[in-house]
């Protein structure tokens, strides 16, 4: 099967999948803040959340390129990918860096459904997007670390069974480069035992399962340490350029989404004896709210077609995300301008995903780190911070 090809029979079965789950659901679970649990639940037995794990523990061994279309495919469908894309983008650091052992014992049953890796705590309270100040502690004491601390922003943790978390395993002065002494521990939730592990919900912007978490000793077998001890974080920045893919094949799924509601309402809608859509001052930023999506587009697959052939692309990554996450703001503000009031309406939907679309200026990385990335590893500019 050659690649449109198989695009195309992902993006009809993800469509298929998403139109029984009809926007009433998603406005549901977003009123109630509860997780899309039958949805996720539908594409984990479809195998699509296992896209990314090779055939040999059972998953379908496509690429990024695939994994993008599936999350571009249910944000384009009126769902939210946040609420699993998880799995997609830090299967990775588990792919490559973990051990056979461990991948003998996790990759089938996540293929399976039977295990969810969806969740991933690296955020903390005080150090925020200077990761490598990190306070949580891992402690190695005979065949177990023991981990505290705390991290904030830790999503899914309530709907996953695994998690990878960076903790510092060497204190910060005593590593040569900041860089050093971070490492990667996948904590089986399942086996935590009472009191070490205090979970504290975050109600936010949108419906998003978030939380605060705080370590008390935190028992971890040493036999779940991802890769060398101290060597973490560049595991972790290995998968970033994952995740900026599959982040910006979300926003521009949601991009497509506003642009098609915004201009089919604008042709509906009738004030003063004319379609809304026959004034330019509607049209216009509607078709270019659309020209940037499809920009962004490009740059995503660009990105994604070098990540799939193992060459450098962090640049277009970043500058992937960047786009996208814009372009699909802008659509988001575009929508809500061109249904006037209805924008601000549950029942139209646009304001839901207006919520859930702001989220990727922040995370996973904020716009201004990307330009920060660009200005200081593209351009060759003085680092800022
Ligand atoms: C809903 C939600 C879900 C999340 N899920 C996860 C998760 O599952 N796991 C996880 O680990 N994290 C998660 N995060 C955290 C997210 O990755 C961080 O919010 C993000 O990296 C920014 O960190 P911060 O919030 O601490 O902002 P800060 O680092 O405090 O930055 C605040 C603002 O200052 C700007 N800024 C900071 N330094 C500079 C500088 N040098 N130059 C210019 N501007 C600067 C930033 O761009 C930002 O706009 C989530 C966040 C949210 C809101």
């Amino acid at each position: 099967m050659n690649h449109s090809e198989l695009e195309s029979q992902i993006r009809a079965a993800i469509r298929e999948l998403s139109a029984t789950f009809p926007p009433e659901y998603w406005r549901k679970a977003d009123e109630a803040r509860g997780y899309p649990e039958e949805y996720v639940q539908a594409l984990t037995e479809a195998g699509w959340l296992s896209a990314l794990i090779p055939e040999e523990y059972g998953g379908s061994g496509l690429g990024i390129t695939e994994a993008s279309i599936i999350l571009e495919e249910i944000n384009r469908s009126g769902g939210n990918s946040g609420a699993c894309h998880a799995q997609m983008y830090i299967m990775g650091t588990l792919l490559r860096h973990g051990s056979a052992v461990q991948k003998e014992k996790y990759l089938p049953q996540i293929a399976s459904g039977k295990l969810r890796l969806q969740s991933f705590g690296v955020t903390e309270p005080n150090t925020g997007s200077d990761t490598t100040k990190l306070k949580t502690t891992a402690v190695r004491k005979g065949d177990f670390y023991y981990v505290n601390g705390q991290k904030v922003w830790t999503s899914r943790v309530q709907h996953s069974d695994l998690m990878l978390l960076l903790a510092r395993t060497t204190p910060l002065d005593q590593v040569k480069k900041k860089t050093d002494g971070l490492s990667v521990l996948l904590v089986d939730l399942r086996e935590v035992n009472d009191g070490e592990l205090t979970i504290r919900p975050i109600r936010n912007l949108m419906n998003h399962e978030t939380n605060e978490l705080f370590f008390d000793n935190l028992k971890v077998p040493v036999a779940n340490l991802i890769g060398e001890e101290n060597k973490g974080f560049k595991y972790i920045l290995d998968g970033m350029n994952a995740e900026r893919i599959l982040i910006a094949a979300e926003c521009i799924g949601d991009g497509y989404w506003f642009v098609e509601k915004a201009s089919a309402y604008s042709k509906d809608r009738v004030i003063f004896d004319r379609p809304i859509g026959k004034n330019q001052g509607i049209q216009f930023p509607i078709a270019r709210a659309y020209v940037n999506v499809e920009a962004a587009n490009l740059m995503r697959f660009r990105a994604a077609s070098l990540f799939d052939a193992s060459k450098p692309c962090g640049k277009e990554a970043n500058m992937a995300k960047l786009l996208a996450a814009d372009a699909s703001w802008e659509a988001a503000n575009v929508a809500i301008q061109t249904h006037g009031g209805f924008g601000f309406a549950a029942e139209f939907d646009i304001e839901r995903k207006f919520r859930e679309t702001k989220l990727y200026q922040v995370a996973p990385i904020s716009t201004n780190l990307i330009l920060s990335y660009i200005a200081e590893h593209v351009l060759g500019m003085p680092r800022s911070y």
